[in-house]
């Protein structure tokens, strides 16, 4: 059974009931530019289906979880990032600040980033 949350703005943007900008589709996954990008590529890779976070992932998922990295170098090379190098990061959970509960890559390059990878102190995406 295909999973499904109608309150969640992901599946909504899966079910194109909300606009995105959208870099790539297929049967599995969907990836479109963040709304409020930390970089000059900031895509996400969404499952089509409604799973909450890597930690709901199970061996069911595996197609899934596959999906979403194999599409990864499809956004790259979409976005111009390839050759350049990029980053893939899944928030998972409240220390992680994770703030959409449907599992989601952010594809981010573009510039040249710091590791590790955390701020000095909590900031959300998007904010200063
Ligand atoms: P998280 O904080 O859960 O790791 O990342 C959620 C991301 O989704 C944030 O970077 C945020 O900017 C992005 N986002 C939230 N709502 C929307 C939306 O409606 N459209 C798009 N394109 N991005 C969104
Ligand atoms: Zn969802």
């Amino acid at each position: 059974m295909t999973r499904h949350d109608p309150e969640c703005i992901f599946c909504k943007i899966a079910a194109g009931q909300i606009p995105a900008k959208l870099i790539y589709r297929n049967d599995h996954v969907v990836a479109f530019h963040d709304l409020n990008p930390t970089a000059p590529v900031h895509a996400l890779i969404i499952p089509l289906e409604h799973i909450a976070s890597l930690s709901d992932l199970t061996a069911g998922d595996s197609e899934i979880a596959a999906e979403i990295l194999l599409a990864a170098r499809v956004v790259a090379e979409k976005t111009g990032v390839l050759e350049s190098g990029y980053r893939l990061v899944f928030n998972n959970g409240a220390d992680a600040l994770q703030s959409v509960g449907h599992i989601h890559a952010h594809l981010i390059g573009g510039k040249t980033m710091g590791w590790p990878p955390f701020a000095g102190r909590e900031v959300a995406h998007g904010e200063e």
